[in-house]
């Protein structure tokens, strides 16, 4: 990255840091870019302590803000890991220092079970405790604001219902690329693939998002190299968000703050 870009890499921090993404700050200012507009959000599940530092460092290295969905419970001692995929988390301090960093930090669980495998009443009740985690640990947190990542990417009809009761919007299965959104936007899809890598299919729903004059990319993604099911490689991440900010119509954004551009 040469001295310009990182300038520009600067001043999107100084944006993050005020509170506002790049685009915000800027709509449309490419004029080059007319209407089309393709946000690419890389939705990173789990909250691996390792691939997540070092995640939030690439981000911030192109000005950018990353997507973190934690499992609320994931660093107590009692934390029973529902498979070998889930272990290495990191801690609420961890995510305060990424969240005060301009990091976006969501809910994906209370231990991430899958909430179509319970009663509806249980169902609830777990999601209404991962939210009183996040209260009650991470400063600025509204639920109202919120975006809560299905476990599994598993859901209910009953539970689409309730939740924008509850939270702003939530992610779930399946679909990659969802229309721009509007303010009544609740429901957001995702796609993912595992267990091994899955760079090119990453790469794949990237180039089938840029033949559509405007859409969403929200892919869902988990760790970094060796980390979680379905990583990408953290020398890949670099280059891919490299390229990514080089598109004049490509907007990389956390889901959040892409809910807030209506
Ligand atoms: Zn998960």
């Amino acid at each position: 990255m040469g001295l310009g870009a990182a300038a520009i890499a600067a001043a999107r921090l100084e944006a993050i840091a005020g509170g506002e993404t790049p685009l915000r700050k800027a709509p449309g200012k490419d004029a080059s870019a007319g209407a089309r507009m393709h946000i690419v959000t890389l939705s990173f599940d789990d909250g691996f302590r390792k691939s997540n530092i070092k995640i939030a460092e690439l981000y911030e290295k192109y000005g950018l803000i990353a997507c973190f969905n934690i499992i609320a419970t994931a660093d107590r001692s009692d934390f029973a890991i529902p498979n070998e995929t889930l272990k290495g988390f990191g801690d609420w301090a961890l995510w305060r220092e990424l969240a005060a960093r301009g990091h976006e930090i969501m809910p994906h669980g209370y231990k991430h079970i899958n909430l179509t495998k319970v009663p509806f009443d249980e169902a609830k009740e777990l999601t209404l405790k991962c939210l009183d985690v996040f209260d009650k640990e991470l400063p600025g947190f509204k639920r109202e604001r919120a975006v809560y990542n299905f476990p599994y990417n598993a859901s209910t009809p009953e539970l689409e219902a309730w939740l924008p009761t509850v939270v702003r919007a939530f992610r779930t299965g399946w679909g990659a690329i969802n229309p721009l959104p509007t303010k009544k936007t609740v429901k957001i899809t995702t796609h993912a693939i595992g267990p091994e890598n899955c760079e090119r299919d990453l790469d794949k729903w990237i180039d089938e998002l840029l033949k559509l004059p405007s859409g969403w990319l929200v892919y869902n993604t988990h760790g970094l190299d060796d980390e979680g099911w379905g990583p990408i490689g953290s020398v890949y991440l670099d280059k891919l968000l490299d390229r990514l900010i080089g598109i004049p119509t490509v907007r990389v954004m956390p889901t959040g703050r892409t809910l807030d551009m209506p």
